[in-house]
Formats: structure tokens, sequence, C-alpha cells
């Protein structure tokens, strides 16, 4: 293809907006897919990211595009997942292209997740095309919004596209805009293969497949290819486009984008951000900015029910195969027996992995307390990560213990920005900057990753009624006062309801669990008292007081069939219960016992 005939761009938008529309819309109007074959959100494959709506994993797909110049041009589309959790992909994925359509809802207007990736563009160079989509709404204001863009972004939205992606409105516009408004790429034909390895997943009957961009150089079937930053080298399978499904193609020239197999084992072997070249000829230098992306939030994940632990082992292997990012290691918990220590990206990362183990493996799972990592620097000068409370050592080799802080950016209707300031302030957080846009105040916060971990978002979005939105990147580690506190039940330690938490908070802390706890747990033949303490000492306290009656007495005695249904509800229920010692724990408690008011 002649490069000069090639555009590559990815969509940037806030989560609903209308990203994956805009990409079916696109899809649809230049005839990539038959009619008959589309399927709403092509682009989102799993059914997970369907339901939430999100896009987890950056996928692609070539457009053929006859432009109003009489040429055709080759529209490459990089779908880059929406989420925070993921940014180091979304940032990877931006430097495979060299515009981006800025998808803003004319309803609603900018929001934090806009903001943080039209960010990521603009560091990536991109020239961005403004479409204010949904004008199909009454409540569009796209005047309105065109202000808005210019005024927090910074950028020349006089001539925004404007479409509706629903009705189809505008999308010829957004087609000609790409073609005459984004650079075409560049790139010399004629030196060593230079591609950056842009994602990679795992196909049950392709193995792994590797998405590229190609900068210098020609790709061609067979090649013989090296991996710079794992030095490993492979012979090319198969070399083809995603129209989105695979079509094979001979080579890739500079400025194309395309996919590979490889005899690759495992997605863990393909690092995001590699740099690909030939093995006999290579280019110079790698590309740079190559960086593995690491967990930062961990948790417990244990089988209900202790017979499932094999098949554990094996669900969270497969997920393995395809998402590199995610870590696990054995665990054993006195109280939950046999399970994995899991390491993820962020919150939405852990939920989305959790879900995909219940659902597609039909496995019942106790979810512990999400931690993050807490550097801790030991007397004797060593520093340890301490990915799990139940971990931590003895405070006298302790000298002092850092924390993860984030700086979080929130925009949230006038009304709404008191009950805002009050949560971050709760949460420990230092205030960054405060301004406005329009009637929306936009608030920067530097916060403890930790407290943000378990219910944050809920609270957020349950304080401002779902208008705020929020959006946060990690800026490194602090000092502070942090201890553990454990919960005992029944005066057993729960090591799954430990948690690092900060020395003035801990009373109060402390107490909520304890309370939270006594309505958690039901009552048993016996009293059973529930305590939180640090070290030795114990700082809060509460009793359940025993059960008087058999529970089905309620019934009246006479109606069988409602005795019987009570039996059986119970019986489901204890499906979802674990013994701890005498006591036996709802699974639903070990979260709930955690969440603030
Ligand atoms: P994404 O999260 O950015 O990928 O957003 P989606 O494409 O999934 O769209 C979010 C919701 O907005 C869906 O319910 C769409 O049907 C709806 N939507 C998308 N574009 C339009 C539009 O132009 N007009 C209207 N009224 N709704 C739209
Ligand atoms: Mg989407």
């Amino acid at each position: 293809t002649d490069i000069q005939r090639i555009r590559n761009f990815s969509i940037v938008a806030h989560i609903d907006h209308g990203k994956s529309t805009l990409a079916d819309r696109l899809i649809q109007l230049t005839g990539t897919v038959a009619e008959r074959d589309m399927k709403a959100q092509m682009l989102d494959a799993m059914d997970i990211e369907r339901e939430r709506g999100i896009t987890i994993k950056a996928n692609s797909v070539r457009i053929d595009y006859p432009a109003q110049d009489g040429h055709t041009y080759v529209l490459n589309l990089i779908d880059t997942p929406g989420h925070v959790d993921f940014a180091y992909e979304v940032s990877r994925s931006m430097q495979a292209v060299e515009g981006s359509l800025l998808v803003v809802d004319a309803s609603q207007g900018v929001e934090a997740q806009t903001l943080a990736n039209v960010y990521q563009a603009i560091d990536a160079d991109h020239e961005i095309v403004p479409v204010l989509n949904k004008i199909d709404l009454p409540a569009a204001e796209p005047e309105r919004v065109k202000e808005q863009i210019e005024d927090v972004i910074g950028i020349d939205a006089s001539e925004s596209v404007m479409i509706s992606a629903k009705t189809g409105l505008g999308i010829p516009d957004v087609l000609e805009a790409i073609v005459q408004r984004l650079p075409a790429p560049v790139g010399d034909r004629d030196k060593p293969l230079k591609a950056m390895l842009v994602d990679s997943w795992y196909d049950s009957y392709l193995g792994v497949v590797v998405l590229i961009r190609v900068m210098d150089g020609v790709i061609k079937k067979g090649d013989q290819i090296k991996m710079m930053k794992s030095a490993a080298t492979y012979k090319l399978d198969r070399l083809a486009v995603l129209k989105p499904q695979m079509v094979d193609i001979p080579e890739l020239g500079p400025g194309e984008i395309g996919v590979f197999t490889a005899s690759i084992k495992q997605v863990r072997d393909t690092k995001v951000g590699d740099t690909i070249t030939h093995e006999k000829k290579p280019c110079a230098a790698a590309l740079p900015g190559f960086k593995p992306s690491i967990p930062v939030v961990f948790c417990g994940l244990f089988p209900v029910d202790a017979n499932d632990f094999e098949a554990l082992r094996d669900a969270i292997e497969k997920l393995q195969l395809n998402d590199a990012s995610f870590s696990s290691e054995m665990e054993t918990s006195a109280a939950l027996g046999f399970g994995f220590r899991c390491g993820f990206l962020g919150l939405l990362h852990l939920e989305v992995i959790r879900d995909r183990l219940e659902r597609e493996y039909d496995l019942d799972l106790i979810t512990t307390a999400p931690s993050v990592v807490f550097k801790l620097h030991m007397k004797d000068g060593e520093v340890l990560d301490l990915h799990n409370p139940a971990d931590m050592p003895d405070l006298t080799y302790v000298d002092h213990i850092e924390e993860p802080r984030i700086k979080a950016t929130i925009l949230v209707p006038d009304e709404y920005l008191g009950d805002v300031l009050k949560l971050c302030q709760d949460r420990r957080g230092i205030q960054m900057d405060l301004t406005y846009a329009g009637s929306r105040a936009m608030v920067v916060y530097d916060l403890p990753l930790a407290e943000v971990v378990f219910d944050f978002y809920d609270r957020l979005k349950s304080v401002t009624k779902g208008y705020a939105s929020f959006d946060y990147q990690i800026t490194g580690y602090r000092e502070d006062f942090l201890v553990k506190m454990s919960i005992l039940v029944n005066d057993e330690p729960v090591d799954a309801l430990s948690i690092m938490v900060h020395r003035d908070r801990a009373d109060s802390r402390g107490r909520a669990m304890c309370e939270k706890l006594k309505d958690l747990i039901p009552r048993h033949m016996f009293k059973i008292p529930i305590q939180a303490a640090i070290g030795g000492r114990v700082i809060a306290r509460e009793t359940l007081s025993a059960m008087r009656k058999d529970v089905t007495a309620k019934c009246y005695g006479g109606d069988a069939t409602r005795k019987k249904k009570l039996l059986e509800k119970q019986k489901a229920g204890k499906k979802k219960m674990r013994q701890f010692g005498k006591v036996e724990i709802p699974q639903s408690a070990f979260i709930a016992a955690l969440k603030m008011d």
C-alpha cells in the first residue's frame, strides 16, 4: 500500500460516549463486514466487556475507504482500552497511530476519562479531530460542549464533526475528516525491519496472535524475526490484516498494521511495546518506552468448596494464557485453605478476572480484601514488597512503611462538590487543584491508593448520584504511619480479614468492621466475640449473641411446604458459607465487612 493512502487512528472517549457504536458504524458504512455478519459492538469480543460496555483488550480493524478525492484509503482503527487500569496498553496503542478521534457525548460534555485519554493522545503527538456524538438527543448542547473542549482540553473545537453514531448521521463526514485531517504515517521501506508489538492475545485455534505496527522495512510470511527486548526468535507462520476477521496478506510495509502467528506458546512471551525486527538484519535501536505492566492491587482467591482447588488452578492458568498482566501464586490461609494470591493492574481488572472465573469456569469464590503493595523498609536496610497483610512481619524489624499514592481527577456538577471533597478528605486525601469548567468542578486530589481500592468508586457514585467521573494515575510511594489490623472471630484470627490501615484510622475502622461483621455473621447456638486487634492489643469488640430457637419455628409449625422451602433456602445459603473453627462466615462478608460508610 502507498504510505500516502494510509491513515492510522484510535478513538478516545469517556465510557458510554459512543466509541464502540462509532467504530461499528465506520466498519458498516465501508462494507468491511457484510451486513448479515454485523453484530452490534463488533470490536468488543468478550461477553463481560459487552455487558459492562468496556473494552479491555486493544483490538484493531482495517477499513478500505473510497474517499471523495477518488483514491481508496486504508484506514486502520486501533481500539484502545478506555480504562485507567490499562493505561500502559493505551499509551502503547497510541504510539502505533498518528491521530485520534476525540468522541464526546454532546449531552454530557467532557468527563474524567475524556481528559485522561486525550492527554495520552496529545502526549503521543496525535492530530486530534473532535467528534460530538449523540446530537440526536434533545439534551445535546454541541455549542456548549465545543466551548468546554476548548476551555478544558485546550484544542480547537470549531471544526468538530457532529454525529449520531446511533442513527448514522454524520458518519461520512467522520471518514472524510480522517482522510483530510489526519496525517499519513512516515517510514522507510528500505531500512531494516522495525515494528512495534502493540498487543497480543491467545486464540484457541491459532495460538498467540500478535498485533504489530510496522515503522520501517517490510515483514513477510516465513520471515525469521526477533523480539528485541525478550531476545526470542520465531519464524512467521501467518501474516494477516484484521477486517476484523483475519485475511492473509503477503507482506506489510511501513505504516501498516496487521497480525502474525509464529508458534508462540503463551502471551507472556510477547511483551507489549517490544520491537520486532529481522533476526539476520536487525534494526539499530529498539523503539523507546518499553515497560512491563506491574500488578498493583492484590487479593486472595479461594474456592468456597475446597474440592474446587484444582479447577481454580486450571481456570487461572487458562486466563493467564491471554493476560500476562495478571499474576498468581499459591497461597494457604489458616482460615480459607488453599487458594491463590493474585495481582491485578487495578480494581476493574480484578473484578473482570473474578467475574470470568465465576462465570466462564463456574467457580464459587471467596475474594479477600483487595490490598495494594506496601514497601517495608526493614531496619537492616532491606526493602520488601508486602502483597498480603497476612504476611506482615513483626514490627520490631520494620523501620518504616511506604504506600502508593495516586493523583485522582474528578469532574462533578457543582452541587455535589462538597460531598466529593468530604469523601476525599475522609480517605486521607490532599487537595491539589480545584477549577471550574462551566457548571462542573474539576478537583485533583493526592490520595493513598489503599483508600481507593475498597469502595471509593461506589461511594463516589452514590454521593454524586452517578454524576461524577473519576480517573487516576499512580504517582509514587510515600511513608505513612501504617499498621496491620487483625480480626478475631470467636478468638480465632481470620487472616483473610486482616488489613493495613493508617494508625489514626485504626480505631474507627476496627469498630466499624466489628459492627458490620456482627450483622453479617448469622447467629449460632453459642455467643461469638468479634474483635479487632493491632499486635496483641484489642481495639474494638462486639458480641454476637446466641440463637435461641430453631429457625423453622418461625413457620407457625403447620405449613410443611413453607418449612421445606426455608430449609432449601438455608441449604443453598450454606454453599456460600465457610467454616472458621466452630463459626460459619458467609462468603459475602469478606468484602462487605471492609466497606466504609
Ligand atoms: P462506549 O462505552 O464509548 O464504547 O459507548 P457505546 O458505543 O457502548 O455507547 C454507549 C451507549 O450510548 C449505548 O447504549 C449506545 O447505544 C448509546 N449511543 C451511542 N451513540 C449514540 C448516539 O449517537 N445517540 C444516542 N441516542 N445514543 C447513542
Ligand atoms: Mg465500548
